[in-house]
């Protein structure tokens, strides 16, 4: 099922809460299928930029465009449709079959044709047993369950996926697998993908691009080659500095023993 992932062009994005101005005069271009991430401390704007991607909020200035659409001008449920939005506390119906949990979105739309097809292969794809589908959410581990949520939130083909750090809930072990599927996937779908996500081996790890955001607006965007190379500032550097001494402990430790 191969879909191609747009472009994304966000300009002089503002968005205010009151005193508070969340996304600060933002402008940003993405090209088509990259993988973006997102890093920057706890109220720095991530979430409030994802959200006005696919219009949870609304910017109080400034204009969006997926590919060449201006997203005000799409209806917003088609654009959920286009749109895949993952999240860290996954959202799963506690009282419905994983199966209908996963088909939501096309039992909503009316695309009921080919439904159980569709879950099936949503189930391989993201690599969950298919005896899984006749199962309740709170039968699965927390890695499976947001394996579900992927799931869903590609049922509807959608080229663009914002996911806001969607394994922050789980183990390290289960996040790593998830990660490096994920960067498969991405690939093999042709997606873009923007992911919001608090831990910087993740995004050296997953992106081609890492922006750091902070008092809503972007302070550093580079790749992760850049970043570990020293070349993209200081303020960059510090983010990168822990994960660094992380490794260099680690090899040292391996040497030790
Ligand atoms: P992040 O995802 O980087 O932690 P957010 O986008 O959630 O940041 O928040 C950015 C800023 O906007 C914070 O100061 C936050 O308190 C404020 N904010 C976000 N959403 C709302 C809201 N619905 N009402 C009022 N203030 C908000
Ligand atoms: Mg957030």
């Amino acid at each position: 099922m191969p879909v191609s992932g747009p472009s994304i062009s966000l300009q002089n994005i503002i968005r205010q809460y009151g005193a508070v101005r969340a996304v600060d005069d933002l402008s940003l271009d993405i090209a088509a299928g990259s993988l973006v991430a997102l890093v920057g401390l706890s109220g720095s704007g991530k979430s409030t930029l994802l959200k006005m991607i696919n219009r949870l909020v609304d910017p109080t200035s400034g204009t969006i465009r997926i590919g060449d659409e201006l997203v005000d001008s799409i209806d917003p449920h088609i654009l959920r449709r286009r749109i895949g939005y993952v999240f860290q506390n996954i959202g799963l119906f506690p009282h419905m079959t994983i199966a209908r949990n996963i088909g939501i979105g096309l039992e909503l739309a009316g695309d009921t044709e080919g439904r159980k097809e569709r879950v099936a292969e949503l189930l391989d794809l993201v690599e969950l047993p298919q005896e899984m589908a006749t199962r309740m959410p709170d039968q699965l581990s927390g890695g499976q369950q947001q394996r579900v949520g992927f799931a869903r939130a590609l049922a509807t083909k959608p080229g663009l996926m914002l996911m806001d750090e969607p394994f922050g809930a789980l183990d390290p072990v289960t996040r790593d697998n998830l990660t490096e599927q994920y960067k498969k996937l991405h690939q093999r779908l042709g997606l873009t993908t923007i992911i919001v996500t608090h831990d910087m081996a993740e995004a050296l790890y997953l992106a081609d691009r890492i922006l750091v955001m902070e008092a809503g607006q972007i302070r550093a965007d580079a790749t992760p080659a850049e970043l570990l190379s020293g070349k993209a500032g200081d303020e960059a550097e510090a983010l990168v500095a822990i994960p660094r001494a992380q490794a260099a402990h680690l090899i040292e430790l391996s040497k030790s023993t």
